[in-house]
Order: C-alpha cells, then structure tokens, then sequence
C-alpha cells in the first residue's frame, strides 16, 4: 500500500510539474486579449480585428490548457505556429449570436464588438475563431498570425480605479477570480458601491454549488466611476453617462439589461486578474443578463436583485441556458434550432439526449414528465425550456434558471457549475 502510495505520488508531482511546465513553456504571467467585431446578420457572420493587447495580469487556468467543455456558440483555438499544435482553447458566446435570432437581424446586418483573452504567448502563435453548427462540428470565421513582439501590440497600463478585497481565500493561480466592476455609480457612491459588492458576494457564496468552494473563490469590487448615477432606461427616453454605457431594452425587451461596450469592460477587468466578470448596476429597476464565458450584469437594488444574480452568474459563469419559457411569443424565441441538441448542459431538443441527463433518468420516465405534486422535485424531461413551450426539454419542474420562486439551482445546473468550479481550479481531466 506505502509504495502504491508513493507512485500515485510521484505521478501527482509528475503531473503538476508536466501543466506546469507547458504554461510556462508557451506563455506568460500575462494576459492577451484580442479585440474584434462580429458583423453580419441572420445569415452570415464575420470577424473584424481591432486590436491585441497585452494585459498585466492572467487570471484564467493555468492547466488543461488544450482541453474545454464544449460550451459556447462560438470558440478559439491557439495553435503554435511553427508546429501548428493546440495551446490553448476556450469556448464563449455573444450577443451578437442572441441578436442574429430576433426580426432586426432579418432586415438588416450589424457590428458587436467581442473580445477574448488567453495567456500571453512567448512564441508566433495563430488565433482560429470558430461559430459552432452543432454539438460536435464549427465553422472557421477567422485566422490570424499573432507575433508576441510586435510593436503595434498596445501594452498601455489600463487606467486606475480603487479596488477592494471583498474576499481573498486563495492565491489568484489556484482560485476563481471575479472581477465586480461598478456600473452608475459616481465617485460619490463608492461606498455604496462597495456595500452592494458585499452584499452580492455573500450572497453568492451562500448559494450552492459555490458555498462548497468558498475558499476558493476571490472577489475583487473595481469601483470605477461613471458621470451619471443610475443606469440608461431608453424604454423612458432616459439615457446616462455611465462607466460601461449599459441600458435596459436590449433587442426592446424591458427587462433585458446589457451592455454593448465589451472593450471597456475588459479595460476595467484588467485591473485584476480574473476568470469572471460581474458588472453591478446601480438601479432598483428590475433586469440583468449574463452570457457565457463574458459576464453578468444585475441591478443592485431590486427585491428580486439575489435571485437574479445567480441566475446570470449560472448563464456566464456555467453556460447554463435559461429555462424558462412564456407562452406568448419571447424576443429570443428563436434561438434554438429543434433539430439541432443545444450546447447548454439543463436543456435539450433531444436530438443527441445521451449527452445530456439521461443516464441520471429513473427507467421507463414517461417523456415528456407529466407535472404533478409527486413529479415536481423529481429529475425528468419537462417540456418547456429556451423560450420555447414546445420541443425544448428541461430537467427539473422548477430551478434557478427557470423562476425567481425557485430556491436553488436544480441538480443538474448544480453539477454543471461544480464542473466549471473544478475545471478551473483543478489540474485534472474533465469528465466528458
Ligand atoms: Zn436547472
């Protein structure tokens, strides 16, 4: 047993000095963030470089570097260029893509900026910007040859902010870092800033699965200040001056609280160094959004503002989907295509159902689960989900991703964020 022992520990040791070894082999203690647009229309994208930059901190993993967990409507792949091998790969969605699936996108094309980041490379590498099609096949959009000595590379510090600890358990390597960035608050509201950063904080590391993993998690407020107090409401024709120019009435939906100005976020989250972005929005107004592997944004002060937060967070943190569904028509109702399985881990079409919550599925589960008493804790395939009333499934009757009423998040969202959670802070495999 001793010596068993010993040889899981020298494979251990061989392991973390093997992901060791390869971060450092090709990259910095840095970040390198590529800015572009997504132009197109419901028929068509293309990406547009604006710019690279060098950022002064790498908050992301440092292991499985070459491995992801199939989430996002879009991915990059970092290959070196002499060798032509995966460095690193990251999946992430847009709002660009929610965009393409409303009437506008009929009519007419549009630009969105996007972002990504990845360690900074020591090598030429080549960036590859890919649009999923479906579970297993993408599209390549975009490839381009990125020389880290390039001159036109902007390594500008990004302009100070205060930032406070709101809670530091881990060294930035081994934790998830969230960046919280504040959103119309003044200079004269910074206490309210931070006040409300707390309180988003607690309550988030009091809400399962993250309350498992609370020592691992780093929260960072970045008060950043805007001209205006309170955020853009053009449903009233109220328009503010505000730290990341967020507003409400995305694609004309009351509710749906976003912003377009990717690039200053990512200005503003530089200033750590991060795995997340929340944006805080100082308003009472109820609305937020969150999408995957970008951010999330909520309003402070809503009575609803706890819940809501961690239904964004489960979208950008997780890439869970929204399980909810009205029976008049949704602006996103759109967005997913019935003969194609969804990347999202708490829905399905049941196109390929066995990548999804099946296995977990009682034998002989009438589909889809009728709803009553007995049924309504108990995991099944509700139908209704994505917008959709009809050929979206969804397993739990009720969740934190499908009401405000709901809890918790339904078991398996819980175990969707736990895999993220480990798949960050951990130098294992993911299970697939
Ligand atoms: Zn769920």
């Amino acid at each position: 047993m001793r010596k068993l022992t010993f040889i899981l520990f020298l494979f251990l040791i061989s392991s973390i000095a093997l992901f060791g070894q390869q971060f450092n082999d090709f990259f910095y203690d840095k970040a390198c963030r590529v800015d572009f647009h997504l132009c197109g229309n419901a028929r068509q994208t293309d990406v547009y470089l604006d710019k690279v930059l060098q950022e002064p901190f790498w908050g992301g993993r440092r292991h499985q570097l070459t491995k992801d967990l199939n989430l996002g409507d879009f991915r990059f792949r970092i290959l070196d260029s002499t060798s032509m091998k995966l460095v690193y790969i990251d999946g992430f969605s847009t709002l660009y893509h929610e965009w393409q699936s409303t009437p506008e996108a009929l009519k007419s094309s549009k630009s969105f900026e996007q972002s990504i980041q990845f360690p900074f490379p020591k090598k030429s590498v080549t960036l590859v910007i890919e649009k999923r099609l479906n579970l297993d096949n993408w599209q390549e959009l975009f490839r381009y040859n990125l020389t880290p000595v390039d001159k036109l590379i902007q390594r500008k510090l990004p302009q100070s902010f205060p930032i406070k600890n709101i809670t530091k358990t881990e060294i930035s390597e081994k934790a998830i870092d969230i960046a919280v960035i504040a959103e119309g608050y003044t200079s004269k509201d910074i206490k309210k800033f931070y006040r409300d950063a707390q309180r988003l904080s607690e309550n988030l590391l009091t809400h399962e699965p993250f309350t498992k993993y609370k020592s691992l998690i780093n929260i960072y407020a970045i008060a950043a200040s805007s001209v205006d107090s309170g955020i853009s409401k053009p449903q009233d024709g109220n328009w503010k001056n505000t730290a990341v120019g967020s507003n409400f009435f995305t694609f004309y939906e009351k509710r749906y609280l976003t912003t377009q100005n990717i690039f200053k976020v990512r200005d503003l989250a530089a200033l750590v160094p991060y795995d997340a972005i929340y944006i805080l929005a100082n308003t009472k107004t109820y609305g937020g959004g969150g999408i995957f592997n970008f951010y999330a944004l909520t309003a402070a002060d809503n009575i609803l503002s706890n819940q809501v937060t961690i239904h964004e967070f489960g979208h950008s943190f997780a890439g869970l989907a929204d399980e909810y569904f009205r029976e008049n028509a949704d602006v996103l109702d759109g967005m997913y295509n019935l003969k194609v399985e969804p990347w999202e881990p708490n829905i399905s079409t049941l196109v390929q159902f066995d990548k999804k919550w099946k296995s977990q599925l009682p034998e002989g589960l009438q589909i889809p689960t009728p709803i009553n008493d007995e049924n309504k804790t108990k995991i099944g395939v509700f139908e209704g989900g994505g917008y959709l009333t009809k050929g979206v499934f969804r397993p739990y009757y009720d969740c934190r991703m499908h009401t405000n009423k709901s809890p918790e998040f339904c078991l398996v969202c819980k175990l969707a964020v736990e895999r993220m959670i480990l798949f960050l802070t951990e130098p294992t495999e993911p299970k697939n």
